[in-house]
This record gives C-alpha cells, sequence and structure tokens, in this order.
C-alpha cells in the first residue's frame, strides 16, 4: 500500500455511507519510521497531521520536520511538559495526566487541544477510560484552565475481521454525539474503512502507508 492508497480506501469508505472525504483527516503514524522515509512516503503527497507514540522518539524528529505533530501513544505525568508542543494529543486516559498537562499549557500560556481515549473494548492491557467512568471524567477534565477536550479517541481490540469491532466504532461516535463533542479518532491499518464508515473524523494509519507490498 501507500499514502495514496489509503486515501482511497478512506474515499471509498466516505463513498458508502454519503460522508465528504474532507470530514475525515489522515493522520500519518510515523513510529519507528526515520525523517527520510518520512519525507518520502508521506510529506511529498502533501500536509498530513504526523502521530507518533513516543515521546523520545518523537522529540528529535519534530525538531527536524516543521508538521503538524500529534501525539497518539501512552503518556506518563512526567512527560507533560513535552506533550505540550504537539499540536494535539489523543491519548488522555487520567484524570491526574490532565492536569499535569493542564499545568504544563498554562505555564507556556497556551491551551493544548486533547481527546479523551477510551477502552471499550475494557482489555485490561489497554489505556483509556471506561465507558461509565466519562460522564465524571468529561465534567472535570473541561473544567482545567489550560486545555480544549475536542474529542474522543480509542483503539479498538485487534482483530482479521474489522466487521467484528463495528459496534466499538459506533459507540465511540455516539458518545462523542452525546457530549457535543467533533473529533472521533478511530480506525488504523486493518480497520480504517469500517471506522469511516462509522463517523472517524481523524484515522491514524502507520503500516498500510509504510509498508512496502509488492
Ligand atoms: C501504531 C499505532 C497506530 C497505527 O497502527 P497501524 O496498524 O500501523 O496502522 C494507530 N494508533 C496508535 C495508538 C498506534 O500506536
Amino acid at each position: 500500500m501507500s499514502l495514496p492508497g489509503v486515501l482511497e480506501r478512506i474515499e471509498k469508505a466516505c463513498g458508502r455511507v454519503g460522508r465528504d472525504p474532507k470530514g475525515v483527516r489522515l493522520v500519518a503514524v510515523t513510529k519507528e519510521h526515520t525523517v527520510a522515509e518520512i519525507r518520502e512516503q508521506v510529506l511529498r503527497y502533501g500536509h498530513f497531521p504526523l502521530g507518533e507514540s513516543r515521546i523520545q522518539e518523537a522529540l528529535p524528529k519534530m525538531g527536524e520536520l516543521e508538521a503538524e505533530w500529534h501525539f497518539i501513544g501512552p503518556l506518563q505525568r512526567n512527560k507533560a511538559k513535552f506533550a505540550v508542543r504537539f499540536e494535539l494529543i489523543h491519548s488522555i486516559d487520567s484524570l491526574r495526566l490532565a492536569e499535569a498537562v493542564a499545568r504544563k499549557a498554562l505555564e507556556q500560556g497556551k491551551v493544548q487541544r486533547v481527546l479523551l481515549e477510551l477502552n471499550l473494548g475494557r482489555e485490561p492491557q489497554k489505556h483509556g477510560f471506561l465507558e461509565e467512568e466519562l460522564p465524571q471524567a468529561i465534567a472535570q477534565i473541561q473544567a482545567l484552565e489550560g486545555l480544549r477536550v475536542e474529542g474522543l479517541m480509542t483503539v479498538a481490540p485487534y482483530t482479521d475481521t474489522p466487521e467484528t469491532v463495528r459496534p466499538i466504532f459506533a459507540q465511540l461516535s455516539r458518545l462523542a454525539d452525546r457530549y457535543g463533542l467533533p473529533e472521533r479518532s478511530m480506525g488504523m491499518s486493518g480497520d480504517l474503512e469500517v471506522a469511516v464508515e462509522e463517523g472517524a473524523t481523524l484515522v491514524r494509519v502507520g503500516r498500510a502507508i509504510f509498508e512496502q507490498t509488492t
């Protein structure tokens, strides 16, 4: 596959449900890829937000490449001061983390855009709020100065049959609607069509962009 191939998959999925492809942004997940690879396989096709899941790996790349960087991985509170360099943090998964990020954002005089991560598959090894924790989490986090909650994010359970995770994506969209949040970050290389059909506004795709299939 390649980045244009991924865009085509997004467009086709939009076509099936009557969505405007402009309502879906492709976040190119660049973890484990060098700046040269990112230039060659992402940026030659245009400006796309770039997603990284580890602070230590992201910082040197951010120093080299001017781009809209998104943080998508598990975030430790002691890295909050670095996290506020990202345009959007997809992975706020606790009140204490939100407080730490809000504090650093205020120190920098900025309002940090964030998404709240949900563990809708209720997998013990995954990060994110459980559905029943969300009402309180949203209320507490929206009350913090220095943060703006723009939406929800989830990583669906791994599967070879993407149809099985459709209910999870549908649920994320319903919850975002209920709380009036515009952004839904869901869908990866294996399940992006189903996510787009269920209302994704941000899809996070790595392998399908970088893996060369011949
Ligand atoms: C790696 C990663 C992705 C991209 O997954 P692919 O299967 O490579 O498309 C998306 N979201 C998160 C949180 C990731 O860590």
